[in-house]
């Protein structure tokens, strides 16, 4: 371990220049202008590469010589991989995902790099093709866009998705739905035409004649969501390396996710080298621990000393809260050396576990040095179960700290139509302990304060707030698209308490 160290901070040191000049180099003044705007405190990122820097880089590759330490990890780790699927943007290549120049002149739905690849993907598009014509420009079908409430265009696209399958004859792929659901139309206006041009730096919003191409509120967004979605493409998912420091005392997260990485990767190689890709990832994967240790860091006062922690994660996904629980042992254990013993619990009656032998799922990669010192992260899952029964179940331990990621309590139709958030909201509010609640957007979170107040009175720990610890990975936004067109997970953060 210590050797390890000793080596890569040398490296750093060196690398650490190189990217500085060469980052300062890109900024230009105004960039450093609108950098200093958005942080507020320029110093924090003078020593921290944000995501924006990282977007021209090549994808990184791992430097993880695996140290005796790791070694005995492959018995008890269980890999889940899958590619990623194909997301459809409307103006990258349907082939390649490159920019797009050429339009398919029959629908006008879909664009390709170049003619090579239009005629290299007319036969799989043909079937498609012929529908979409029909409905979006024969039948004039996108024509009334213009005149939509944000509410009715959300409504006529699925509307349009249920027309195209239904003359289709078959359900479509979640890519084909995207066809329709984020339209090759005008970003400002939804005017539907052939001559719309493209942001020349995001390179995917488009603009018909009447409006100019200026968004620069969400222009660096959408480069780094097509930034993203390209290397996704071409790598399938990455395995970012997660920094393994050993903290001598309690680490108090700095209010910034950029700070706390160059911190703990003591600005590695792999930290400068990090691309945009990665780095989103590494953010999203970190976004539950971190959440929760900041949550845990405003709400319990012991949050030092503690030995044990109990956290319950209610309304949990798999794929999400579930799928990369050896990230808590790194940017959770690892960063409060008095905490012996983590127990996470997971329910939710839409959690539903892949069929893995159970002991696989709930085994998380350990350290020796963890193990040496008995110290454990406890995974247990409660798939396909409401909190309130749980709660009254012989498997329930009293919680330190409750989690709630991007739960959409304000949403009534609730689970297969029935509202049951009331029933939970009672029982996690009983236990009188912090509740940590995030969600995808700032509106949001007044909602599920009111849900929550309305069915029974809470004190407020922390107002609502932007997350320090929110993902960085972009998501195309359709619930409330004409607010923001990307939504990022645990974007804003609340947290309260049952009154005693
Ligand atoms: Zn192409
Ligand atoms: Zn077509
Ligand atoms: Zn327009
Ligand atoms: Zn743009
Ligand atoms: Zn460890």
């Amino acid at each position: 371990m210590g050797r390890r160290k000793k080596n890569s901070k040398k490296f750093a040191d060196v690398t650490q220049k190189i990217c500085e000049s060469k980052i300062s180099e890109k900024l230009n003044s105004a960039e450093k202008e609108e950098m200093k705007k958005r942080e507020g405190d320029f110093s924090i990122l003078e020593d921290a590469i944000d995501v924006y820097q990282r977007l021209k880089l090549p994808l990184v590759h791992s430097m993880q010589h695996r140290s005796p330490d790791d070694s005995d990890e492959e018995e008890d780790a269980v890999e889940l991989n899958f590619w990623p699927r194909f997301v459809f943007v409307s103006n990258l290549c349907l082939i390649c995902m490159e920019r797009s120049e050429e339009v398919c002149e029959s629908c006008n739905m879909v664009s390709y790099c170049t003619v090579k690849h239009k005629k290299q993907g007319w036969l799989k598009h043909r079937e498609l093709c012929k529908v979409l014509t029909e409905v979006c420009t024969n039948e004039e079908g996108l024509s009334f866009l213009p005149d939509l409430t944000a509410d009715n265009y959300r409504v006529y696209r699925l509307k349009l998705i249920e027309i195209v399958e239904c003359r289709l004859k078959r359900p479509l792929d979640l890519w084909e739905k995207e066809i329709l659901l984020y339209p090759r139309v005008c970003c400002s206006c939804r005017y539907f035409s052939k001559t719309l041009r493209y942001c020349p730096t995001c390179e995917i919003e488009l603009f018909c004649e009447n409006h100019d191409d200026k968004h620069e509120k969400w222009c660096r967004d959408l480069q780094v969501f097509r930034r993203v979605l390209f290397m996704q493409y071409r790598n399938g998912h990455v395995d970012p390396e997660i920094p393994n420091t050993f903290q001598n005392s309690p680490l108090y997260l700095p209010d910034n996710f950029d700070s706390l990485m160059a911190q703990l990767y003591n600005r590695s190689t792999y930290y400068c080298n990090m691309d945009c890709y990665t780095y989103c990832s590494l953010s999203h994967i970190s976004t539950i621990p971190l959440t929760a240790l900041y949550s845990m860091q405003i709400s319990c006062q012991d949050w030092e000393t503690i030995d044990t922690f109990v956290v319950h994660v209610i309304g949990a996904e798999f794929q999400f809260e579930c799928i990369n629980l050896h990230v808590w042992e790194k940017l959770f254990l690892h960063l409060l050396p008095n905490l012996k013993h983590l127990r996470l619990i997971f329910i939710g009656p839409e959690l539903r576990l892949p069929a893995v032998p159970l002991d696989l799922l709930t085994a998380v990669k350990i350290c020796l040095t963890c193990k040496s010192f008995g110290r454990r992260v406890n995974v247990s899952f409660h798939p396909g179960k409401f909190y309130h029964n749980f709660c009254h179940s012989k498997q329930f331990i009293k919680p330190h700290l409750v989690c709630l990621f991007n739960p959409g309590l304000y949403r009534e139709t609730g689970f297969e139509g029935r509202d049951t958030w009331s029933e939970t909201i009672k029982e996690f509010c009983k236990t009188k302990v912090p509740v940590c609640v995030t969600s995808y957007t700032k509106h949001e979170i007044p909602r599920e304060i009111i849900r929550i107040k309305s069915i029974i009175d809470v004190e407020t720990i922390l107002e609502p707030r932007r997350n320090p610890f929110a993902s960085i990975k972009p998501d195309r936004n359709f619930v409330s698209d004409d607010a923001a067109p990307l939504i990022y997970k645990n974007y804003y953060l609340t947290i309260i308490k049952g009154k005693s």
